[in-house]
């Protein structure tokens, strides 16, 4: 992390689903002094991120409750940006808007699993097709001791599912 939090008009971020520093760094291109260095700008996996999500989808645990809660500011987001340039089409979002950036409170369960886990673990399939295209998915810790069978960050998540799989892939 860096030390200082000077402005400058060229920055490095912090990637959102690792939360290390990110590859992409942020230029203003008007070369104004106006980004700060190590914070979290956009949805945009690092390069590290990005390889796991070609090989499967990363699940993250998070703190019960907090899915509702995230929901809430999706919401608040969503008023706002109507309000402020009334509809738009989602491409046309993506382009002028800063993106919505959950902020739920992580508890420290980080894993990747192949598409064909997820297939077998995700059983509604709205959820399946969402967590399929966005190739990550947030957890609260009580569906995930359901998913996994351990609490978040002990390490033993996905571990059969690691074994079955490698035997068959490729
Ligand atoms: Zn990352």
């Amino acid at each position: 992390m860096p030390q200082h939090s000077e402005k400058s008009f060229v920055a490095t971020t912090t990637c959102w689903y690792c939360t290390e520093t990110s590859d992409e760094l942020l230029l203003d291109t008007r070369m104004r002094d106006i980004l700060t260095s190590g914070l979290c700008y956009n949805m945009n996996p690092c390069g590290k991120c990005k390889d796991l999500m070609d090989q499967g989808v990363i699940f993250i645990s998070m703190r019960d409750g907090e899915g509702e809660l995230m929901e809430e500011e999706q919401k608040e987001y969503d008023r706002k940006v109507l309000t402020r340039y009334g509809a738009q089409t989602e491409n046309w979002r993506r382009k002028n808007v800063r993106p919505f950036i959950p902020n739920p409170c992580r508890t420290g369960g980080w894993v990747v699993l192949k598409d064909e886990a997820v297939k077998r673990i995700v059983k509604t399939a709205s959820l399946l097709e969402w967590i399929l295209r966005h190739r990550f998915a947030l957890i609260e810790d009580a569906a995930w001791k359901q998913l996994f069978g351990c609490a978040p960050g002990s390490g033993e998540e996905g571990h059969e599912e690691e074994k079955e799989e490698t035997d068959g892939a490729v």
